[in-house]
């Protein structure tokens, strides 16, 4: 299906610079990444913060161990998308280029992305509790729990942001200084509503950037957004890249039979929609950045503080 996008979109996209790119988990759910609210497994029977804090690593190990190397192994089988794949593209295309993402399945990596920050952190990685040694032995290999480090036999752990942990150092600063000197943000899949990443859309903003939503519904941050385009992304982005960087030099729409239709369009036929509606409402959940667990979680705090703690569980 064709898709319609403004004059404005395309030209600004052209015109561009410098791009930072922000990932959610919508796009990662669109590859199938399993969600917190999936039925059946860890999730059902114990808390967010059990499975997702250092205390609940330290109280139970083999608990939280075995529920990062069901993750892990479940992303073994799992592809990135279309979208992950056009991200990876953009990166190609622009000199100036960041890539921030809020997912921790590795992904946006093997679609070939480079300049990304991960502010989450990412399942791939682990490390000792006790000594900080990071380990290329993973969890999905291990078959004995738990699993130990081999200089000093402590806990392994993910490393991934936990409740009540800081992010990365430097991560957020630098995502800020990108989206503060960017020409153009894109928000791809993300909810709006974990902090403090939702707030750099802002930041583009207020420093005169133009700032696109990719999203299947609007979002927490559509308000802030000068273009909003409704569906998959990995439908919607590859043919953006088509429209932006086809030969012609003009920004004439794309060639399509489709009428015009509204500025924020719903692209998705019927069936399409459906499916995305049911990815969607399990959307804002995958790799456990569930709003329940920001509104419940021990490391809940105000949307308007500008800090790197975490305000989500990994
Ligand atoms: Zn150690």
């Amino acid at each position: 299906m064709s898709i319609r996008f403004t004059a404005e979109t395309i030209n600004r996209l052209r015109e561009a610079s410098s791009i930072v790119v922000l990932t959610g988990a919508g796009i990662s759910a669109e590859s199938g990444v399993p969600t917190f609210r999936d039925k059946g497994g860890h999730w059902a029977k114990h808390k967010p913060e059990d499975l997702a804090s250092e205390a609940g690593f330290r109280r139970d190990p083999v608990l939280v161990q075995s529920w990062y190397r069901e993750r892990t192994r479940k992303l073994e089988s799992i592809q990135p998308n279309p979208g992950h794949l056009a991200i990876a593209e953009l990166e190609n295309r622009f000199n100036s280029f960041l890539l921030v993402t809020q997912n921790v399945d590795n992904l946006h990596h093997r679609a070939g992305s480079t300049k990304i920050i991960e502010v989450h952190g990412n399942l791939s990685d682990q490390f000792c509790i006790e000594c900080g040694l990071k380990t290329t032995q993973t969890l999905a290999d291990a078959d004995e729990l738990p699993m130990t480090c081999s200089a000093c036999r402590g806990l392994i752990r993910p490393g991934v942001v936990w409740f009540g942990e800081m992010l990365p150092t430097g991560a957020f600063e630098h995502a800020v200084s990108a989206a503060r000197e960017c020409d153009v943000l894109l928000s791809i899949g993300t909810s709006g509503v974990v902090y403090p990443v939702a707030m750099l859309p802002e930041f583009a903003r207020q420093n005169g950037a133009y700032t696109i939503e990719v999203n299947i519904e609007r979002s927490a941050i559509s308000h802030v957004m000068n273009d909003t385009l409704i569906g998959p992304s990995g439908m919607i982005l590859p043919q953006l890249l088509d429209a932006t960087f086809a030969e012609s030099p003009t920004a004439a729409p794309p060639t399509s039979t489709m009428p015009l239709v509204p500025l924020v369009p719903k692209v998705l036929p019927s069936s399409d929609m459906r499916a995305a509606e049911l990815n969607g409402a399990n959307r804002d959940t995958t790799d456990g950045n569930t709003a329940a667990a920001n509104t419940t979680g021990p490391s809940e705090q105000a949307p308007d503080t500008l800090t790197t703690q975490t305000s989500i569980p990994q």
